[in-house]
């Protein structure tokens, strides 16, 4: 027997995700019994015993899923379009939870002429972990760019030089301000999403349908529009 055979698992990620995900799972009934700022455990039990939440990296959010070692994860859009996911692959999504909203977009230092760049055609070296999402967008706009993966604290990479814009998530804009950072392009809204294993939603159906509903009316209920 699987080791989550008869429990409901859902894989979340620390920080936003896993704070705004809280009050949808109340309105469902379930409450966290652990705090994972404060446990260092990644098994997090809750008020339902078949109901069992896992602390992942938010990136491995759609893998758990679509592997079936979480039955259920909630994961940014960003998230599960790098993962090359968003069209499918074993992940169902039946919602937009409308939670942990943000957006992708173009940044630079105050003193760069982006604009210019653009318009003379000049090679833009570009740093993110959003590869997929750059290189996409730079495509469909017909600019040529060199892209720098990198793994975080993007903003340093066009005050040290090694790149021209950066590709990352924007909320406040704060982060951005603080590092002589401006936003040129909105690439595009950013919300997290349920996603759904598809085997576990025909073997567990009794189980997770009712939460997928659960989650449903929440999201109308929490977010009003
Ligand atoms: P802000 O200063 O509010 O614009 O937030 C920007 C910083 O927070 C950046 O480092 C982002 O990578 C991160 N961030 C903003 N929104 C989100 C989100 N929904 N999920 C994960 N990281 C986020």
């Amino acid at each position: 027997m699987k080791p989550n055979a008869g429990m409901v698992t859902l894989a979340l990620s620390k920080g936003r995700i896993f704070d705004e995900t809280l009050p949808l799972l109340q309105a469902a009934g379930i409450k966290v019994l652990e705090d994972p700022e404060k446990s260092r455990k990644l098994i997090l039990t809750t008020s339902r015993p078949e109901v069992r939440v896992i602390i992942v990296r938010a990136t491995d959010v759609p893998t758990y899923v679509q592997y079936g070692g979480a039955d259920l994860g909630v994961t940014g859009l960003d998230t599960l379009i790098e993962h090359g996911a968003a069209a499918g692959g074993g992940l169902y999504q039946p919602l937009d939870l409308q939670i942990a909203r943000c957006r992708v977009s173009v940044a630079v230092r105050v003193d760069f002429d982006y604009a210019s760049a653009v318009r003379q055609g000049s090679r833009l070296k570009v740093a993110t972990k959003y590869v997929n999402i750059a290189r996409d967008f730079f495509a469909a706009k017909g600019v040529h760019v060199d892209l720098i993966k990198l793994y975080g604290s993007m903003e340093l990479a066009p005050l040290t030089g090694l790149a021209d814009a950066i590709v990352d998530l924007v909320s406040t804009g704060n982060t951005l301000k603080a590092n002589q950072l401006v936003e040129v392009e909105r690439i595009m809204d950013i919300s997290s999403r349920l996603v759904v294993n598809q085997a576990a939603l025909k073997l567990k159906r009794d189980a997770i349908r009712p939460l997928i509903d659960s989650f449903a009316a929440a999201v109308g209920k929490l977010q009003p529009a």
